[in-house]
């Protein structure tokens, strides 16, 4: 099953190139943030992934062409992300060429998780800004994985039993010094969708295949079977940090060929079994805050990655 949400908040099922439109068995939808009636929605398909079929059969259908697609989880409790999660992107940051050149690049056990704000989240088609002229943003193409079911303390044999799904995930990313959430926390910083594919339609989590072309240029491509924390893990370690509730997301980190995003880009990241997610970038940075002016960009700059 592919989970969406479109148009005024809608909730839908992909079904080939049409929308199936089953809002009406949604208990409590409203279309006024924060969207909290998807939670609940999503653990109770969980449970019981029947429960939409009599609705597929009777709702109405539009094509896919002709509706908009929303983040299909705009405002979960918490997104989890995993820090340096690919051997291969650990190079790139560290070593001799890295984007921090010379230094020892640590993975999970050093750093931890780490959390993005939910309002950092957008969806399919919507276009960010680049908060700061003078600093270097870069794309991490990643796997999103969807959570099903309020859960503590896992074990890595108990994961799939929480996972309800997986969706594409750009993290964002300034780079510099500071701490990963002020770093990845703006607004459009965490571009999902353009669904949520359920579980059982990924054959081999292990083994999921992704792409990320800025343009017509390919930056990265990614396999899950690189991982150096599997996905099962990083649901483990996730669940002994904090308790995971349904609608929470994990991002679970990006290969090599991290790169630069400028304004005026086009990101496309291309998910087996999973769909194409596209987002724009402006064509200008964000303006300083008006009170703060020049002075806030050059504070950040001075203080930011050689870049
Ligand atoms: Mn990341």
């Amino acid at each position: 099953m592919k989970l969406a949400l479109f148009d005024d908040w809608q909730v839908g099922c992909i079904e080939e190139q049409l929308v199936v439109d089953i809002t009406d068995i949604v208990p409590g939808w409203s279309n006024t943030w924060p969207y909290g009636w998807l939670l609940p929605f999503i653990a109770a398909v969980h449970e019981d992934p029947m429960m939409i079929q009599s609705a597929l059969a009777k709702s109405p259908r539009k094509p896919l062409e002709a509706v908009r697609l929303r983040a299909p989880v705009p405002w979960p409790s918490k997104v989890i992300a995993a820090p340096v999660n690919y051997k291969r992107h650990q190079n790139e940051m560290g070593g001799k060429s890295g984007v921090y050149a010379g230094a020892n690049i640590k993975t999970i056990e050093d750093y931890g998780l780490f959390l993005k704000p939910s309002s950092s989240i957008v969806g399919p088609g919507e276009c960010i800004t680049l908060p700061f002229k003078g600093r270097r943003t870069d794309h991490e193409a990643e796997i999103g994985v969807v959570i099903g079911r309020k859960a503590r303390n896992l074990v890595e044999s108990e994961a799939d039993g929480v996972i309800f799904g997986f969706t594409g995930l750009l993290d964002l990313s300034v780079r510099g010094g500071e701490d990963r959430p002020f770093r990845k926390g703006f607004d459009g910083f965490c571009p999902i969708g353009p669904w949520v594919v359920t579980k059982d339609e990924v054959k081999d989590m292990d083994a999921l295949s992704f792409r990320l072309d800025v343009n017509a240029e390919r930056r990265q491509v990614g396999n899950t079977r690189d991982m150096i924390y599997s996905i099962r893990r990083l649901v483990s370690l996730a669940s002994y940090q904090t308790t995971l509730y349904p609608g929470d997301v994990i991002a679970t980190g990006t290969p090599e060929g991290v790169g630069e995003v400028r304004p005026g880009d086009r990101l496309r990241l291309e998910v087996d079994a999973i769909g194409v997610l596209e987002i724009d970038v402006d064509d200008n940075y964000a303006e300083p805050p008006p009170h703060m002016g020049e002075w806030f960009n050059q504070f950040l700059v001075s203080r930011g990655a050689p870049v």
